[in-house]
């Protein structure tokens, strides 16, 4: 038993750590609405030369980077081609149609995560009256914890050009694919995240997942793009003031908590292995740090009454029929382990019958 609860939900639930509250501390600040907080400035020149941009642009949110992004590249009445699951479609209170008039096509996902490329062909649109402007095709990497194929994120992305639209990546979990695809590649993990950023002309990363950071996501982009993008952040009201304080917060996180990103990969496959051949449970294999765990047969109709013993075991969790597990810097293999435990107790106690 421990007395720390152990909490799965979301990466996003992690504290700052005592070496990056003394960042934050320790951090210059200025005005950034007038362009004038050093730290502000300094991150979003580190980010901006970490995935091969010409500038960059903090904002509070990755919906709002979304949000910028898809607003700079479209105009009213254009679209942009999007996945059925994706953030910046489906979690994000359709902002580019209400703040923007931008009409999202959204298409059906493919197994693995990805958009079929004849699904994506066959939805950009001829110049016609009848039609919106096909302007813009939207990814995201990873997606629901999944890596998208490399080879996959090149030719999408070259389609798209191909047809003259832009490409954005919501890349809210871009150094989760980029450290998952190292592994894969035996390459390092900074140089696979410029490698699939340099496929798009705007990449959104967030700092207040994995990375740790409590607040804050930033834009890439060009120099030109990134002049629209302000102008959006302010009517959005995402114009922060000493926001310096955050940055630096997001700026440690860049030097000292990408590479341990492999660390939550190994704790979520740890968890998939402690709960794989439990009955009633379907595991599927994580690729990254989230884990999606299936309730099966009779089990199927159990998900409250399991989370709620998870609860009572200072362990938390989400989902209704597929339930989702999250692991983060503030989660360490015991933790899991303690997780395990109380999944199997409430298997073998009968409880499933409740
Ligand atoms: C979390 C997330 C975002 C942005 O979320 P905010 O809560 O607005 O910061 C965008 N895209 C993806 C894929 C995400 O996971």
């Amino acid at each position: 038993m421990t007395d720390k609860t152990i909490d799965l939900r979301s990466d996003t639930v992690t504290q700052p750590t005592p070496d990056m509250r003394e960042a934050m501390n320790a951090a210059p600040l200025g005005d950034d609405v007038f362009g004038g907080d050093p730290s502000v400035n300094a991150l979003q020149e580190k980010i901006a030369a970490m995935l091969g941009f010409e500038a960059a642009m903090f904002v509070p949110t990755g919906t709002q980077s979304n949000l910028c992004a898809i607003l700079s590249h479209c105009q009213r009445g254009d679209e942009y081609i999007v996945g059925q699951m994706a953030h910046a479609y489906r979690w994000e209170g359709g902002g580019a149609a209400v703040f923007g008039s931008v009409q999202p096509q959204p298409l059906n996902h493919q197994p693995d995560g990805s958009l079929a490329l004849a699904d994506i062909e066959a939805a950009i649109k001829p110049d016609d009256a009848h039609f919106a402007r096909s302007r813009l095709l939207a990814l995201e990497n990873t997606l629901g914890g999944k890596l998208l194929p490399f080879d996959y994120v090149q030719e999408a992305t070259g389609l798209a050009r191909q047809h003259g639209l832009a490409r954005h990546l919501d890349g809210a979990r871009l150094f989760n694919a980029a450290v998952a695809q190292a592994a894969k590649t035996g390459g390092d993990a900074r140089a696979e995240a410029l490698r699939i950023a340099r496929c798009f002309d705007s990449v959104s990363v967030c700092f207040s997942k994995g990375l740790g950071a409590p607040v804050g996501s930033a834009l890439c982009g060009s120099k030109d793009l990134i002049r629209q993008a302000h102008r959006i952040r302010k009517m959005a009201g995402g114009g922060m003031r000493q926001s310096g304080f955050l940055a630096a917060a997001a700026s440690h996180a860049l030097d000292h908590h990408v590479d341990r990103l492999a660390d939550d990969h190994v704790l979520a496959q740890r968890l998939a292995a402690g709960l794989a051949g439990i009955e009633g449970l379907q595991v599927e294999a994580p690729q990254t740090n989230i884990l999606f765990v299936e309730l099966t047969g009779q089990a199927r109709t159990q998900s409250a009454a399991l989370l709620k013993h998870l609860a009572s075991k200072g362990v938390l969790a989400t989902g209704l029929y597929q339930l989702r597990f999250v692991t983060h810097l503030d989660v360490d293999e015991a933790g899991v382990d303690h997780a395990i435990a109380a999944v199997r107790e409430f298997f073998n106690t009968g409880a499933a019958d409740a």
